[in-house]
């Protein structure tokens, strides 16, 4: 039997990751009411019309009146913004959270604004696909993906429970990290492997230009993935390289230098190294399927293309 957690929870932004926590959250009938608000009046008619929320919002502020649970799910160069409009409308004892890529900036922006006596908690779901807006989120999407709850100094700790039991009865494991090492682990498993798969795409596309429609024509597996990836939000993924940007230029500094000794082991014929880097990344691709989070099928498991 499932528990309501939060009688009222506000969904800011109303796109991928808030259209599936929606439909996720009535399916585990966690939420009580829940109410929405996007910034363009295609994207609120949008969700008024294929049901995504109880009740939508001209207006952020409206939205958030009497909320228990406030969700900001907009790119993360908004959030500050964002959680100025809502702060003189908060809830005392309200909870405020968010599900950015990024960690610290993102507390950076949101934190100063929120008044005394409302928790904040911020959070990331591992968990999307490459696409975005109000129709693309569906309730599955969290299942078994790790939602990670960067709690900041001072945060309520039954605030944290509760929004670890609401992530829980969504599908999620969850995990609790600090700011600066979810930033940094994040650089590593999404945002430089975003980047690579943006620049290779792009270095296709120039050669399309010579060798025409070939590059598309042949497209094998592994270009075909990097073509999924670059496909996401653009958006999104640019306020996620502004915003991690050390992180960020740490990996892609060290990628970089690996990316040369493998160059000069081609260059001078060193099949013994070649060889032996292959060997141990494929061992970690057998640790990821152990752990659950993909599966070996042939087409990589992704008939609901996770990432
Ligand atoms: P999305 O599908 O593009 O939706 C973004 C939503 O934010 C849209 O409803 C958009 O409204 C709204 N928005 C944008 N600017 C706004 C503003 N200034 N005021 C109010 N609303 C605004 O994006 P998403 O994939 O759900 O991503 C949302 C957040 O989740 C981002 O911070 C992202 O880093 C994070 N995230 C994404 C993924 C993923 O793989 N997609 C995974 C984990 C976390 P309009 O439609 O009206 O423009």
């Amino acid at each position: 039997m499932s528990t309501v957690l939060y009688n009222r929870v506000a969904l800011i932004g109303l796109g991928h990751i808030a259209s599936s926590m929606f439909w996720a959250m009535k399916r585990a009938g966690v939420a009580g009411e829940v109410t929405g608000f996007a910034r363009s009046k295609a994207t609120r008619d949008t969700a008024r019309r294929i049901g995504l929320c109880d009740h939508v919002y001209d207006s952020a502020a409206e939205a958030v009146e009497g909320a228990d649970l406030v969700v900001l799910c907009v790119p993360v160069g908004v959030m500050g913004q964002l959680a100025q409009d809502i702060a003189p409308m908060l809830k005392p004892g309200a909870t405020v959270t968010d599900v950015g890529s990024v960690k610290q900036a993102v507390i950076d922006a949101i934190q100063p604004h929120l008044p005394e006596g409302v928790h904040f908690v911020p959070g990331h779901p591992l968990a999307g696909t490459e696409h975005s807006g109000p129709e693309s989120g569906f309730a599955e999407l969290f299942e078994n993906r790790w939602c990670l709850l960067v709690p900041v100094e001072g945060s309520d700790p039954a605030a944290v429970s509760q929004l670890q039991a609401l992530w829980s009865a969504i599908g999620a494991n969850v995990g609790i990290m600090d700011a600066d090492h979810h930033d940094l682990v994040l650089a590593v498993t999404s945002h430089a492997p975003h980047l690579i798969a943006y620049t290779m795409v792009g270095v296709a596309d120039d050669l399309r230009r010579v060798t025409d429609t070939e590059v598309v024509k042949y497209s094998a597996a592994g270009f075909r993935d990097f073509t999924r990836i670059a496909a996401s939000d653009p958006t999104m993924w640019r306020d996620v390289f502004l915003n991690n940007k050390e992180a960020t230029l740490e990996i892609l500094g060290r990628f970089t230098e690996e990316l040369f000794a493998l160059q000069r082991a081609i260059r001078t014929g060193d099949g013994d190294h070649l060889f032996d880097y292959f060997t141990r990344t494929r061992a970690i691709r057998r640790g990821i399927i152990e752990a659950g989070q993909d599966t070996d099928a042939a087409d990589f498991g992704r008939g609901k293309t996770l990432k």
